[in-house]
């Protein structure tokens, strides 16, 4: 093991399950995309640390453990289109690569748009297309999705996601205040789709049609 496999595996264990997660494909997942290659090389010593850190254009990749943990909430078989809302760095996208069938992820900056489109090529996520566009209206081409993960933090719960689900699907997402919000599984029960209230969060604002209005504040 090279020393940044021995602080992944450290990681999974100390941060991961230590706090509970216990799917054994997402703690796979985890064990083998190597974060380091996602972060800015100056980060690179930190990528294993027990928080999110900066990417550039005042966005963040987010703790290992809420990745584990929204990607455990999706609780992914292996043959799943799913959509991916703000695709940062691309880390969140490889670790669904490896659990799912196709990935569809999208992000509103073209620079970081670009950038993780070469490092998910450059490593091999072969299954995995970013698409440099507004998400909080989904991606209307590839819909319906088996699930949807949204890693920037909403008003409310956007419409079109919920379109562009199936009726078995799954969608995580945060909600709430700009500070402060918690993360919600949605999924239909009794004929209508219903919110699963599951964890606090802080994550950066999602933007465009569904987002906040006012994000530069
Ligand atoms: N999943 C990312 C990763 O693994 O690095 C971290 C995402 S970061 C917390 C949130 C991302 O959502 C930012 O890159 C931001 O630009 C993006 N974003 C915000 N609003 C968006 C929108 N309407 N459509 C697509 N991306 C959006």
């Amino acid at each position: 093991m090279d020393e940044f496999e021995i602080r992944r595996d450290r990681m999974v264990t100390e941060q991961i399950q230590r706090r509970g997660i216990t799917k054994t494909a997402v703690l796979e997942a985890m064990r083998a995309v190597p974060r380091h290659f996602f972060v800015p090389r100056e980060l690179r010593e930190n990528a294993y640390s027990d928080n999110p850190l900066p990417i550039g254009s005042g966005q963040t990749i987010s703790q290992p453990y809420i990745v584990a943990y929204m990607t455990s909430l999706l609780d992914l078989k292996g043959n799943e289109k799913v959509l991916e809302v703000g695709t940062g760095s691309g880390y969140q996208a490889a670790i669904l690569s490896l659990l799912a069938g196709q990935v569809h992820t999208t992000e509103l900056i073209p620079d970081l748009a670009a950038r993780s489109a070469e490092t998910l090529r450059d490593l091999g996520y072969d299954n995995v297309i970013v698409h440099q566009s507004d998400g909080s209206l989904g991606w209307e081409p590839c819909a319906p999705y088996d699930a949807i993960l949204v890693t920037a933090s909403a008003p409310k719960v956007p419409a079109p996601l919920l379109e562009q689900l199936t009726p078995e699907g799954r969608l995580v997402l945060p909600v709430g205040s700009r500070g402060m919000q918690w993360l919600e599984l949605w999924q239909q029960k009794n004929g209508g789709w219903q919110p699963e209230v599951m964890l606090p969060v802080a994550f950066v604002p999602l933007r465009g049609a569904h987002g906040w209005s006012n994000w530069e504040d």
